[in-house]
């Protein structure tokens, strides 16, 4: 719809997307969500569905541990998959704002030029970005994965869900080699 100045009227953003490939969910993931939901009131987890990215968990097993996680925070987050375009769905979930996490200045480069391009594509979606806190900028979820692939205690980086997901992927790992 058009103003009286003829441009074309954006309105407020009350939906925030949070798209990620979460292979798997870790803390410094949760704390982003958490914190977006405080601002936007409601924040739809983006899930990537890259199926060119190798991933130690299918995206149907990511949904679900993100789901699972935010059980009790329906109507405010919610867990959908995607391919494709993250503005065509940014769009599709009658949205405009997209929120991204920084850890480091490392991520920055990247995260600016994605949201660069992003905005060259669609200029009314915006990008904000969330600095991680201290305790989780040291969280990835590949050092995750590597740490509890290898029997390690990745309890104080993902929720508890998350970690007896990878350790269910660990034991699976161990068997399959067995049989080998
Ligand atoms: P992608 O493959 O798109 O980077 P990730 O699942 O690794 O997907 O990350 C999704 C988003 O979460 C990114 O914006 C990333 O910077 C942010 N993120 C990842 N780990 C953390 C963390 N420990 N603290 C805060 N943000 C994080």
């Amino acid at each position: 719809m058009a103003n009286k100045n003829g441009k074309k009227r954006i309105h407020p953003a009350s939906v925030a997307v949070f798209p990620g490939s979460f292979d798997p969910l870790t803390n410094g993931h949760v704390d982003i969500i958490e914190r977006a939901v405080a601002i936007f009131g409601h924040v739809v987890v983006g899930v990537l569905d890259n199926p060119a990215k190798k991933s130690l968990f299918s995206e149907e097993e990511r949904v679900a541990l993100i789901k699972r996680q935010f059980a009790r925070c329906q109507g405010r987050v919610s867990v959908v998959s995607f391919s494709g375009l993250l503005v065509d769905f940014v769009q599709s979930v009658k949205s405009r704002v997209v929120i991204r996490g920084l850890r480091a200045i490392s991520d920055f480069d990247y995260e600016a030029q994605m949201a660069l391009i992003n905005r060259k594509l669609v200029p009314t979606v915006e990008t904000f970005f969330l600095t991680a806190r201290e305790e989780h900028s040291y969280i990835s979820s590949s050092v995750v994965k590597q740490v509890a692939l290898l029997g390690g205690d990745v309890s104080v980086m993902v929720p508890p869900g998350v970690a007896g997901a990878l350790a269910k992927k660990r034991r699976e790992k161990e068997a399959s080699s067995r049989k080998r």
